[in-house]
C-alpha cells in the first residue's frame, strides 16, 4: 500500500481527475466517428495549438521526437552538415540529428538557466552548420531572440526543441513561433500531456508547413505518388481529444506550476538552504515566461545523490535531468567529441536535481519535500559537529 507521507514525483491520475468525465466524453465521441485517424479534433487541435503558440500554422505528428526529425527531414539535412545543439538535454534533441547522418556540433550551457549559452553558438558556426537546435528546457525558454538574430545573420534555420514548454514566451512571444519549426511533445509527463505518445511542428511559414506535413505522411501526394522518402508520423484523434480537453485547463495548470514553483523557492530559503555551500534554487531569465515543466535545483558539494537516496529513502521522489550528457553517451563515442568545451554541461549533470512538481502537488507535500531536504543538511551537520 501507498504510504500517506509519500510525495510522489507525478502524479498524472490527479491531475487529470477532475477532468474524466470530459475525457471520457470526448473519447466516446471519436468511437462513434469511426475516424480514428485525420478526425477533426485532429484538424482543431492543430488550430488551438498554432494559436496558443500565435504562429500561423501547425501540423501534428506521432511524437515530439517525429517533429524534431521531420524538422531537419524538411530542411534536408544529411551528412556533412553540421547541426548545433547543446548537450545538456534529452537524447531526442540529438538523435534526430544523427539519424540523418548529419554531424551534433555541443555548445556548452549557461550556468544559471541550463539553457545553450548563445555566445558559444556564434563560435561554433561554421560553413558547414546547416541548422541549429536550442532547447527550451524545464520550461523556460532559451534566449532566442539573440540565437535568431545570429541565425538570420548566417542565413541558418533555427528548430526550437519546445518539448518541455509549450505555453512559454520570451519578450512576450511564444515558444514554437521564433524559429523555421516549432517541436512539441505530449508525451504523458510534458505540460500539455496525452494518453500515449503526440506531438506537433508549428511553423509561421506555411510552404514549411505543407512540407512537414507532406514528410509526416510518406512522402505521398497525391495518393500512391511520392515526390519525396517520408515517414509515416501521424497524431491520432483520440490523443487529440484527449489533448483538447486539457488544452482548456493548459494556462491554469501552469499558474498552478508557477505558484509552486514560487512555494519552493520560499520554502527553501525560509529553511536556510538556498547557497553556494548547498542549494541554488532555478533562475528565472527576466524576460523569459517560465511554464515550470520541471523544477531544478543545485546540490553544491558533491552531494546530490546522498541526497537524493535520502529522499528516495523517505518516499520523497525526485529525478535527475539528466545525468548523463549527450556527448558522453555509448552511441555517440564515434562522434568522438572534447568534452573539454562543455564544463558546464557536465557540472550540471553532476548538480542538477529535479524536486516533484505537477499542478495538483499540495502544500503539505511540499512542506514534506523540504522538511526532508531539511533533515538532511541537519544530520550531516550534526555528523561534521
Ligand atoms: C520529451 C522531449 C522530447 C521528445 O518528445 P517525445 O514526445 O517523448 O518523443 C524531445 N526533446 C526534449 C527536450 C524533451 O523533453
Amino acid at each position: 500500500m501507498a504510504n500517506p507521507n509519500n510525495v510522489p514525483l507525478l502524479d498524472i491520475n490527479r491531475d487529470n481527475a477532475p477532468h474524466q468525465d470530459e475525457f471520457v466524453e470526448a473519447l466516446a465521441k471519436v468511437v462513434e466517428s469511426g475516424r480514428f485517424l485525420f478526425g477533426p479534433d485532429v484538424v482543431e487541435l492543430e488550430r488551438e495549438v498554432a494559436g496558443y503558440s500565435q504562429v500561423e500554422n501547425a501540423v501534428g505528428c506521432a511524437s515530439g521526437s517525429d517533429a524534431l526529425l521531420l524538422a531537419l527531414m524538411a530542411l534536408n539535412i544529411g551528412p556533412g552538415d553540421e547541426v548545433i545543439v547543446p548537450s545538456f538535454t534529452f537524447f531526442a534533441s540529438v538523435s534526430c540529428i544523427t539519424r540523418l547522418g548529419a554531424t551534433p556540433v555541443f555548445v556548452d550551457i549557461r550556468p544559471d538557466t541550463f539553457n545553450v549559452d548563445v555566445d558559444k553558438i556564434a563560435e561554433a558556426i561554421t560553413p558547414n552548420t546547416k541548422a541549429i537546435i536550442p532547447v527550451h528546457l524545464f520550461g523556460q525558454c532559451a534566449e532566442i531572440d539573440r540565437i535568431c538574430q545570429i541565425a538570420c545573420e548566417n542565413d541558418i534555420p533555427v528548430v526550437e526543441d519546445a518539448a518541455q514548454a509549450i505555453g512559454a514566451a520570451y519578450h512576450s512571444r511564444p515558444a514554437g513561433s521564433w524559429g523555421a519549426v516549432g517541436c512539441f511533445s505530449f508525451y504523458p509527463t510534458k505540460n500539455l500531456g496525452g494518453m500515449g505518445d503526440g506531438g506537433m511542428m508549428t511553423s509561421y511559414d506555411a510552404a514549411m508547413a505543407d512540407r512537414l506535413r507532406l514528410f509526416a505522411g510518406h512522402g505521398m501526394r497525391p495518393r500512391y505518388y511520392h515526390q519525396v522518402v517520408g515517414i509515416n508520423s501521424r497524431l491520432d484523434t483520440f490523443q487529440a481529444a484527449v489533448l483538447r480537453v486539457k488544452l482548456r485547463d493548459l494556462p491554469n495548470a501552469v499558474e498552478k506550476r508557477s505558484d509552486i514553483a514560487a512555494r519552493y523557492s520560499r520554502l527553501l530559503s525560509d529553511a536556510n538552504l538556498v547557497g553556494d555551500d548547498q542549494l541554488t534554487m532555478p533562475h528565472q531569465d527576466p524576460n523569459a515566461f517560465h511554464v515550470w515543466n520541471q523544477f531544478a535545483i543545485r546540490v553544491a558539494g558533491g552531494r546530490r545523490d546522498d541526497l537524493r537516496a535520502h529522499l528516495s529513502e523517505r518516499g520523497v521522489g525526485s529525478e535527475i535531468y539528466y545525468p548523463v550528457p549527450m556527448h558522453k553517451q555509448e552511441c555517440f563515442q564515434y562522434l568522438k567529441v572534447d568534452g573539454s568545451n562543455l564544463p558546464e554541461t557536465e557540472k550540471a549533470c553532476a548538480e542538477v536535481l529535479n524536486l516533484p512538481i505537477f499542478p495538483s502537488l499540495t502544500e503539505a507535500e511540499q512542506i514534506q519535500v523540504v522538511d526532508t531536504i531539511a533533515n538532511f543538511y541537519a544530520a550531516s551537520a550534526r555528523m561534521a559537529a
